[in-house]
């Protein structure tokens, strides 16, 4: 092979197969003066540019239609009106014939665009912003006759390997599985959406590589092993070889876990453990509850919304939350209300905010904006007629937004009973804790949720103040530092000193080690992606809570996350007979 890249490793398996650079950016624009006399064929250029880029549009459309359905091929009619919108053609010629390059043209007004739709106070203008920039990027890739890198353009069957900065969770959703074997990026960290959407669609996945758009050109051949993070360019057959023995082997080892599914989730000292699954698209569902997991222990719905023209329907909501309640026949499952905002953004986005992660998203965009929550808090009620449904709230920082909250839940109650629509009033209402204002004053919520759910990867990108999808800080992104596990423990122990159920839905319950610690603090509700739920039952019923506790404890009492490791090691090492566990390796 040529070069080995190292990158995080974000979700499992091996592909081997073509890189597919994607280079979905705003190009580069060179200041181009015109002669007069070159004005009318620099228009003429604009107009043919136009044109082709509508007839792509119109052909990715009819692709996207065919794959994922009407409603996702919608966003193509979006940005056709865009193109074919007469004020923003007129001033970009009004430009050229002040003998502005098309190109520079283009860019200036489009600019002129976005500002105007960032400041728009109809939020539907808001949400075009995405669209606008992708126009920008495709009609000025034309216009400076640049390479093609369209992402959703690879014909079906081309097992390619896709390269490129970052993805935002609705270029994940538009790729073509038929097309796209494996995924990798220069940015992210195991925690960042991309990472998990990647686990839940079963697209083998590095993120964290920094620098392979740079390096690489897009003509290489490439094998991507996305439980050891490497990705390999240009291998030889015996490369190849060896890999499809491994993958063959990770296929075995997989399928040897699967036994595991029928069998309690049970310590040795006989505590019995909840083990739920992560639910990221209504599809999983099923898969998920063969996976032995008994519910769901977060259902994320941003995925309902994000690669959408308009948001989903009362309707549309309630059928997918009622196709997850029914997967699972009657087990409990925890629907989380949209937790939009950050790295998930609906369809155009919001208008950008300078710091989005402290910003307007999750529960406080939802209590902002009574009527899109109101659509999904009676979409929720209705649902919960088929099964054992709870609501759980992102984000909160204070009990005003769950007292909120609730009189919107009543709000929606009310509304169902005036239509006459069967729906559940009674349906437990709890809260993600996932900000140390949330962990710190938990004792102040109790008298008013039903139950907690700690989700660990936010609560340690705001506890130690270190961005979740920045691969630059990906080693400093350390779940068992003792901030987090201290947090984490006043969490549990104020649940159990008022008898409320708490969980732990963040990655850390996915990983064997940190499962291990994580019951050592006393926490009996783990919720992982639906793959990792036989890993995680076969680590339970090889250990003692009596030993998880004498682990915590010394996780608890050491100064870095570095030396809590270290004890955390070494004692799952001695339980489980010699196995050093970590991330999502499968023990022997
Ligand atoms: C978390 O923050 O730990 C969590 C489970 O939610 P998300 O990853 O969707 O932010
Ligand atoms: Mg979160």
């Amino acid at each position: 092979m040529d070069r080995k890249l190292i990158g995080i490793p974000a979700s499992p398996g091996i592909a081997v197969g073509p890189v597919h650079l994607l280079r979905w950016e705003i190009p580069e624009v060179p200041q181009r003066i015109i002669p007069d006399d070159a004005v009318p064929d620099e228009i003429a250029r604009f107009h043919d540019v136009l044109a082709r880029a509508k007839e792509r549009l119109s052909q990715l459309r009819d692709r996207v239609e065919h794959s994922a359905g009407a409603q996702e091929a919608a966003i193509f009619d979006v940005q056709r009106s865009i193109i074919d919108d007469l004020d923003l053609t007129n001033a970009v010629e009004g430009l050229i014939k002040q003998n502005l390059g098309a190109e520079k043209a283009f860019e200036i007004v489009m600019f002129d665009w976005g500002q105007r739709f960032s400041r728009a106070s109809h939020p539907m203008l808001r949400e075009r912003i995405g669209d606008l920039k992708d126009v920008e990027i495709r009609v000025l890739t034309m216009l400076l006759d640049l390479p093609d890198h369209d992402p959703v353009d690879l014909p079906k069957g081309a097992n390619a390997i896709l390269v490129t900065h970052d993805l935002t969770p609705s270029l994940t959703v538009q790729l073509d599985r038929e097309a796209i074997a494996a995924i990798a990026t220069d940015a992210g960290t195991r925690t960042s959406h991309v990472a998990i959407l990647a686990r839940s669609l079963g697209l083998p996945a590095i993120v964290g590589l920094r620098t392979a758009t740079s390096e690489l050109t897009g003509r290489e051949t490439a094998i991507l092993d996305g439980s050891t993070g490497l990705l390999a360019i240009n291998p030889s057959h015996r490369d190849i070889e060896a890999y499809r023995e491994r993958a063959r082997q990770e296929e075995v080892a997989e399928a040897e876990l699967k036994h595991l599914a029928s069998l309690e989730a049970i310590t040795t000292d006989d505590v019995r453990i909840t083990l739920r699954a992560n639910v990221d698209l209504p599809e999983e569902a099923e898969l998920a509850a063969k996976s032995g997991a008994e519910g769901v222990g977060l259902m994320r719905t941003e995925f309902l919304v994000v690669n959408r023209a308009v948001m989903p329907d009362e309707e549309e909501q309630y059928n997918a939350y009622k196709r997850v309640v029914e997967a699972f026949g009657g087990r409990p499952v925890v629907i989380r209300t949209f937790d939009l905002g950050g790295d998930k953004l609906p369809v155009g986005g919001f208008p950008s905010e300078p710091n989005p992660f402290l910003g307007w998203r999750a529960i406080r965009m939802c209590l902002d904006q009574p009527d899109l929550f109101g659509v999904q808090l009676r979409a929720l009620l209705r649902a919960a007629v088929h099964g054992d449904v709870h609501i759980m709230l992102p984000l909160v920082v204070t009990l005003d937004e769950v007292r909120l909250a609730r009189q919107m839940l009543d709000d929606a109650a009310r509304a169902l009973e005036a239509r006459g629509v069967e729906f559940r009033r009674d349906v437990p209402l709890g809260v993600m804790v996932e900000t140390p204002a949330a962990a710190v004053a938990c004792d102040t919520f109790v008298n008013d949720v039903a139950f907690f759910s700690i989700g660990t990867n936010d609560l340690v990108q705001y506890t130690l103040a270190v961005d979740r999808g920045n691969a630059n800080l990906a080693t400093r992104f350390t779940p068992l530092h003792p901030a987090v596990l201290k947090l984490i423990k006043r969490t549990v122990d104020t649940a159990h000193e008022y008898d409320l159920e708490v969980a732990v839905c963040g990655e850390m319950a996915s990983q064997p080690l940190m499962a291990f610690a994580l019951i050592g603090l006393g926490v009996r509700q783990l919720s992982v992606a639906p793959r990792s739920v036989p890993l995680v039952k076969r680590i339970v019923r090889g250990i003692s809570v009596a030993a998880a506790e004498e682990a915590a404890s010394a996780a608890l009492a050491a100064a870095t996350a570095a030396e809590a490791e270290g004890a955390l090691r070494r004692r799952l090492a001695g339980v489980l007979g010699g196995n050093v566990l970590f991330g999502e390796t499968v023990p022997e």
